[in-house]
């Protein structure tokens, strides 16, 4: 058996088993591995330099509409935390809890936040007291920790990082208008920037946000078909606003509440970035995030070819500067074995130049999502790479929009849906007459859960596909991350 053949099956196959084809990516990509704290990850430099693209991709979208970054206290007192009773009956299971100082008990338990609503809100009552004061947008970076029974590499840990934006508004049309905005900074930003096609919609009740009137979600699905929600955007209506006292004088004199809105994006989506455009040889990264999007690998074997290599590779490092972001494998592994690590670790393009690469003026390409070769002469490098990284960024999001197409269907009855979903995991739309009863049976029977309620697409014209009720609205079930 070659080193190459087996280094590829060092991961599990896709379709035999996903969640370990998961995991093995994730550990031998070197995107992250296990820690001595149960259920929390250590993210490794790789992994980190993916977040750091997405994060200030994301960073610019939040500031260029009109938010700016702040940062509070990580730990919230007890009482604080209680002020909202559904957002703490929400949360209160996974809260983790700090009660001693050294040898001292705490006068009052310290919650550390599982998402930091009431203390942002608090302070904006302070901030808040005049309609000028409004509208308030702050978004804030940090790590979030939230106390998970089952923990999944980057989908489900017990310490994650995201952001979280809080604005405060004075009117309710306000306060909807940055609720949408912010899940359309969202699709703009991961089908943009990570190539991943999703569906809009709005939570059912069930499905909201503790203590949200209206949560809106964004939904994408995996290359097993299963979905995942990979952001979150919510409007409080008053109740916060009540519950934290941000009210205000308005233009006509009279006190108000305000409107209070949140919406949050956290390191899952390396999770979704990973399952969607992965493949057999392992991760698949669209160029606009990849810390390294084209790997150089020198390929040589005399000495006196070592130098003519070395200084056609100088020379190509020095013309994309500022161009791409390019790595350099000079490593002693072979060259065999760098095809397979950086194809691994879903470099876009590789790049191979040896001595008769130099000799014809060229190097050769090879795209990482189709595997496809082409010699570029070394004079073309500069305009033919930021090309082709924009082709890759394309395709990606192509085929996964194909796969998706692929696996979502339209259903008319909870049999039906029970018997598909067992084939083949997918998105079904369907019509639901909008009670829980008829969500639950759905969530019993199939394992799928109601995904939203999407914001485009579907009539809602037709029976409930559990009652059989009419009047109902379209929306989407599958089974989730
Ligand atoms: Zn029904």
């Amino acid at each position: 058996m070659s080193q190459e053949t087996r280094f590829v099956q060092d991961i599990a196959d896709q379709e035999d088993d996903f969640s370990r084809w998961y995991t093995d990516v994730v550990l031998k990509a070197e995107l992250a591995d296990y820690s001595p704290v149960r259920g929390c990850m250590v993210i490794r430099p790789y992994g980190f330099a993916l977040w750091e693209n997405m994060r200030d991709a994301l960073d610019s979208r939040i500031k260029a509409t009109g938010h700016v970054n702040a940062y509070f206290p990580l730990f919230i007192p007890e009482s604080l935390l209680k002020k909202e009773a559904e957002h703490v009956e929400g949360f209160n299971p996974e809260v983790a809890w700090v009660t001693a100082a050294g040898d001292e008990d705490l006068e009052e338990r310290l919650a550390i936040r599982p998402t930091s609503e009431v203390m942002i809100l608090t302070m904006y009552s302070k901030w808040v007291q005049s309609w000028r004061d409004l509208p308030l947008l702050i978004n804030q970076w940090a790590n979030v920790v939230r106390w998970e029974k089952r923990t999944h590499m980057f989908l489900r840990t017990t310490e994650f990082l995201w952001q979280e934006g809080h604005t405060a508004h004075r009117t309710e049309q306000e306060a909807q208008e940055e609720v949408l905005r912010m899940l359309e900074v969202y699709r703009d930003f991961v089908e943009t920037e990570l190539a991943i096609p999703l569906v809009l919609g709005r939570k059912s009740e069930s499905e909201k946000f503790a203590g949200a009137q209206a949560t809106y979600t964004i939904e994408a699905m995996m290359g097993d078909g299963r979905a995942l929600q990979a952001g979150t955007s919510h409007g409080f209506g008053q109740h916060f606003a009540e519950a934290f006292n941000i009210s205000f004088l308005d233009m006509d004199g009279e006190r108000r509440n305000a409107w209070t809105t949140s919406w949050g994006m956290t390191t899952r989506l390396i999770g979704a970035l990973i399952m969607t455009h992965g493949d057999a040889s392992g991760l698949i990264l669209p160029p606009r995030v990849a810390p390294h999007q084209v790997v150089v690998i020198p390929i040589f074997r005399k000495d006196d070819e070592e130098e003519r290599v070395r200084e056609a590779i100088n020379e190509i490092t020095q013309r994309l500067a500022g161009q791409v972001r390019l790595h350099v494998d000079w490593s002693e592994h072979t060259p065999g074995w760098k095809f397979n690590e950086w194809e691994l670790r879903g470099v876009p393009i590789r790049l191979e130049i040896g001595p008769r690469d130099v000799a014809a003026g060229q190097a050769t390409v090879v795209r990482r999502d189709t595997r496809e070769k082409q010699a570029v002469p070394l004079g073309e490098l500069a305009t033919r790479l930021p090309a082709l990284l924009d082709d890759i960024q394309h395709a990606l999001f192509e085929r996964a929009l194909a796969f998706r197409e692929s696996r979502t269907h339209q259903i008319s009855s909870i049999d039906e849906l029970a018997a598909q979903i067992e084939q083949e995991r997918g998105f079904f739309w369907a019509v639901w007459c909008g009670s829980a009863a008829c969500e639950t049976a759905v969530k019993t029977r199939t394992g799928a859960t109601l995904r939203c309620l999407p914001l485009e697409g579907g009539d809602g014209v037709g029976p409930c596909l559990v009652c059989g009720q009419s009047g109902g609205k379209t929306a989407i079930f599958a089974r989730a991350y």
